[in-house]
């Protein structure tokens, strides 16, 4: 058995029932298998064994009152992963679905993609089970206000720095900031993703949509293809999906159909994007209400046949599991020649196979996404500065850093002796290098 292998066999063992997180961790171990091969001095330092093992994982009650007078009680997490080159980052999911598993997997994802982004930040995530869907704004306070009152102790400019994922957009970073400052009586940079009155950065809200498009857009550059013209589906409407619909709509695309987990839309004009924003943005409607305003749009009520709507380009950007093997074939029979994760995981490892197996071109999570938290190492840049850069410029540095992460994935598959357009090795050996050799500078710790 491969030393790789055993590693594996250990990690899976010691956290039993953590399916999510034996698939992330499988998906990238065993492109490291040509890494170990040339570089031996890593096995030798324990750097998987320890890579694979979070530093810290911390659970806590979380007690609220709800509008009608009744205790509610929710499980909080943050896993903090690996600080090897910087603080922990990584977002707070609020899901009904969220388990230490979940945040374990989203956590050691975290590690390879901020290494990608090239700033210095380390690797972790957290959350709650607290499902935000149908609490009134009290309600959300109330919570958010709570998870802050266990999770202030374990944060800080320095050391970890979380933001919004899931569930936890701007409402929710602030009421979460708030209740920082008030227990800490300090104004810092503990949380990114903040208003932009109060220490928040332009271009955060759209950066993980945006980045996207900009690596696929790089991406489709090498094989003489771009997003002007191109027939897009993108799952979810949320956060990612909506920005990303913006960026492909800008670069000339159209977009035909988004979703939430109700159902999708599939809008032959192109979706309508003022409307979806005022929808998810401010009504917080359902998805299905679209059809209101265009009639003849078509709402289906099942979201993960969204990806049979003939397309060339598809960009999950809803949930981890959404797009199977299933689903990959019926896009690739369609035409659909590059699918780009916004989301983490989106792809089941059986799709990943079908699209690398028919050239799709394919932009993993770890890279593909990776703007989000690069915008969100920007933001941490101008809090320690007390300045803050324009849309223009923070904008030009995200699309810098994804043709960046691009072209760092792509020459790193080709010097393992992969094809420069497998960006799933090329990522994860990208993205772990740089953490293994700063690892290896600190000693056995
Ligand atoms: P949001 O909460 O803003 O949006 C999530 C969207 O996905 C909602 O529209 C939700 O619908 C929908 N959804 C959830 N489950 C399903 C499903 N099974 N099928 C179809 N739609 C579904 O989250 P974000 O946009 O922030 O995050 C989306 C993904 O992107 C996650 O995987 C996240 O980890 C990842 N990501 C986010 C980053 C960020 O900066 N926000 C950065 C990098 C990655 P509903 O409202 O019905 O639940």
């Amino acid at each position: 058995m491969s030393y790789v292998q055993s590693v594996l066999d250990q990690a899976i063992k010691r956290n039993a029932g953590e399916s999510e997180f034996h698939q992330a961790v499988k998906e990238v171990l065993e492109s490291l298998e040509p890494v170990f091969d040339q570089r031996p001095h890593y096995k030798d330092a324990g750097i998987l064994e320890r890579i694979v093992e979070p530093e810290r994982q911390i659970m806590f009650r979380v007690p609220w009152v709800d509008d009608s007078g009744k205790v509610q009680i929710n499980r909080g997490f943050r896993v903090q992963f690996n600080s090897a080159i910087g603080p922990y980052k990584g977002g707070l999911r609020f899901h009904p679905s969220v388990n230490l598993g979940i945040i374990k997997f989203l956590g050691f994802e975290q590690i390879f993609k901020n290494s990608l982004t090239g700033q210095p930040i380390g690797g972790g995530k957290g959350g709650s089970d607290f499902d935000p869907k149908g609490k009134s704004d009290n309600e959300i306070m109330k919570f958010c206000q709570s998870f802050m009152t266990e999770l202030y102790r374990h944060i800080g400019a320095d050391t970890d720095v979380p933001a919004g994922d899931i569930g936890v957009g701007g409402r929710e970073i602030g009421y979460m900031y708030g209740q920082y400052k008030r227990i800490r009586n300090s104004f810092e940079g503990i949380l990114t993703g903040k208003g932009l009155t109060y220490g928040g950065s332009l271009v955060r809200t759209e950066a993980t949509g945006y980045g996207l498009v900009y690596f696929m857009e790089e991406a489709l550059k090498s094989k003489g293809q771009s997003f002007n013209g191109a027939t897009v589906v993108v799952s979810g409407s949320g956060n990612v999906s909506i920005y990303a619909t913006e960026k492909a709509q800008q670069l000339g695309a159209k977009v035909v159909a988004v979703s939430d987990s109700c159902g999708y839309i599939y809008d032959k004009n192109g979706i309508d994007l003022a409307l979806l924003k005022k929808m998810k943005e401010v009504d917080r409607c359902r998805i299905h209400e679209y059809v209101k305003q265009h009639p003849h749009a078509e709402f289906h009520d099942s979201c993960g046949d969204i990806w049979n709507v003939p397309c060339d380009i598809a960009l999950p950007c809803a949930t981890q599991n959404e797009l199977d093997e299933q689903a990959a074939k019926t896009l690739v029979a369609n035409g659909c020649y590059a699918v780009g994760e916004g989301a983490n995981m989106p792809s089941t490892p059986e799709a990943v196979k079908v699209f690398l197996a028919n050239n799709v071109l394919f932009g993993p999570g770890k890279a593909a996404n990776a703007g989000g938290v690069a915008t969100s190492a920007l933001e941490m840049a101008q809090n320690s500065m007390r300045y803050s850069w324009t849309f223009e410029e923070v904008d030009a540095k995200l699309k810098d850093i994804m043709i960046n992460i691009y072209r760092n994935s792509s020459s790193a598959a080709k010097e393992f002796g992969f094809d420069q357009n497998n960006l799933v090795v090329g990522a994860n050996i990208a993205g772990f290098l740089k953490v293994a050799d700063a690892m290896m500078a600190q000693g056995v710790v």
